[in-house]
């Protein structure tokens, strides 16, 4: 089973990867968790060069590009043989994450970025993914990080945040029920149990 978690910067994703992860190892089942951009050794290093200030102003394209090579990397390498062997694999980011920064946020083309996401991904579409949402998310990112050591994306101003927000939004409405919105504005142990419900139907009994 796949299961991708999406939202924009410090809704908590990787905080209830890692919770969700552990509590199905506790019902017994093997658990694979990854990261995008990364989850091999040679994504790593594509991310390392990605979210480099040092690089800025970077072509959309280009930063596309350099998401989906990690992707087609991690699917080949880590994900189909991981699904392949029976286990779960949760995924902090995938495709989701491409289509609203890149096709929401920066513009390019959203019929172009879902045929680069179908390439790089050979197809693989997650059994659901969680939409972790938080309200004034994309405010808080930008006062938060803009005089500190923030990544080249989140140095972003508000606005790409907001249609980034406004794209994962649309795409959820969209999606036919794959895409669950997880409101994350209660304490965690809330966040957490609605993240279990939201999966019962695509964890195997
Ligand atoms: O989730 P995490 O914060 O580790 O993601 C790393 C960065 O990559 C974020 O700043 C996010 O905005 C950016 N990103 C992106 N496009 C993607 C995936 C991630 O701009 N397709
Ligand atoms: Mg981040």
């Amino acid at each position: 089973v796949f299961i991708t978690f999406e939202g924009g910067e410090g809704a908590g994703k990787t905080t209830h990867i890692r919770f969700l992860a552990k509590a199905l190892e506790g019902l017994g089942y093997s658990v694979l968790m990854l990261r995008e951009p990364g989850g091999t050794e040679l994504g790593e290093a594509l991310r390392a060069l990605v979210l480099d200030p040092a690089y800025g102003p970077v072509s959309p394209r280009c930063e596309m590009l350099i998401y989906e090579a990690a992707r087609a990397q991690l699917v080949d390498e880590v994900i189909k043989p991981a699904l392949v062997a029976g286990k779960i694999v949760l995924c902090d980011r995938f495709t989701d994450s491409t289509e609203a920064y890149q096709g929401f946020g920066r513009g390019i083309d959203r019929e172009q970025v879902r045929t680069a996401n179908a390439f790089a991904a050979d197809g693989l579409v997650p059994h659901a993914t969680l939409l972790l949402r938080c309200e004034g998310a994309a405010e808080g990112l930008v006062r938060a990080t803009h005089h500190g050591s923030a990544d080249r994306l989140e140095q972003a101003g508000l606005d790409f945040h907001q249609r980034v927000e406004l794209g994962f939004g649309q795409m959820c409405r969209e999606s036919d029920g794959r895409i669950r919105v997880i409101d994350t504005s209660g304490p965690k142990s809330l966040t957490a149990a609605q993240v279990f419900s939201a999966l019962v139907d695509v964890v195997p009994a």
